[in-house]
């Protein structure tokens, strides 16, 4: 599952209430349909194995005194500590499953290209096999090659483990290729939800649109948005009255400055815009 909207829609909150990093204002997370404490630190160790996080910067979110053996040992040192006898060849295993070979055990991260610091931080991850992996803007910071690489590397990993994945990036181009369903947010609030091939070919919310129109084109003469977005983000501690993205959609109506839209279902998406079905955004 994607998560994908601008800088302050909310995308990376609702990612760490998921973690239980931040308190969420209202509603509850549940895994395996069960409800999780609202704090990490209220949940069980074994409940904290089952998610875990690869950040947005790969080299600042590895410890840079340690070695890269040591950073995915760590892991295992806390969650299977009665084993450690075995954490060795699972390491070894772990990185030559991400990539890299034996070579990288007694390097430090200042050793390491954005896109291995990235690997080990995936295979600190993924060592004690959880069921769910948040990726927060796991490629943002990596160049074309490389992030094609870790987005075929985390295909490959959720199909041999059988991985959930929320993938949270402001990029829709990026989320679509690796995604069976996204989730659009806007100012902390959902106002899309697709399967990625149905929300590329028919976006229902202008601001899906917009979205679509800002990934980028390597094609000078095909890159011409069709409608862009215009002004800032709203402060969300004091949101838009009615539809919240009204104060820059280039649809908005009266009725949009009023009344609130309830989501909706059309074909297979699910929506929230008084004029979802009237609107032609394909492109
Ligand atoms: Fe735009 Fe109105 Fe739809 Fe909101 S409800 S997205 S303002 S057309």
């Amino acid at each position: 599952v994607a998560i994908v909207g601008e800088s302050g829609s909310g995308k990376s909150s609702l990612a760490r209430a998921v973690l239980g990093l931040v308190k969420a204002r209202s509603g509850k997370v549940c895994f395996l349909g069960e409800p999780l404490a609202e704090e990490a630190r209220d949940r069980s160790n074994a409940v904290r194995r089952e998610l875990q996080l690869v950040f947005q910067d790969p080299l600042g979110s590895l410890n840079p005194q340690m070695r890269v053996g040591d950073i995915v040992r760590e892991p295992l040192g806390v969650h299977e500590p009665a084993d450690r006898a075995g954490h060795a060849d699972r390491v070894l295993a772990m990185l030559r499953q991400v990539g890299l070979g034996e070579e990288y055990l007694d390097r430090y991260p200042h050793e390491l290209s954005g896109g291995q610091a990235q690997r080990v931080a995936i295979a600190r991850a993924l060592v004690v096999r959880p069921k769910v992996l948040v990726c927060d803007e796991a490629v943002s910071a990596l160049d074309g090659t490389v992030r094609r690489q870790i987005l075929k590397l985390l295909r490959s990993l959720q199909t041999k483990y059988g991985l959930s994945i929320l993938f949270i990036s402001h990029d829709l181009g990026v989320v679509c290729s690796i995604s069976h369903r996204v989730i659009v947010m806007y100012l902390g609030e959902v106002v899309e939800v697709a399967d990625g091939h149905t929300l590329f070919e028919t976006p229902r919310h202008p601001y899906t649109r917009a979205l679509i129109d800002a990934v980028p084109v390597p094609d000078p003469e095909a890159a011409v948005p069709r409608a862009s977005l215009a002004g800032e983000v709203p402060s969300p501690l004091t949101p838009p009255p009615g539809c919240i993205f009204h104060t820059r959609c280039p649809f908005a109506i009266k009725r949009c400055r009023n009344d609130v839209p309830e989501p909706r279902r059309i074909g297979a998406t699910t929506v929230r815009c008084h004029r979802a079905d009237e609107l032609d955004l394909t492109a």
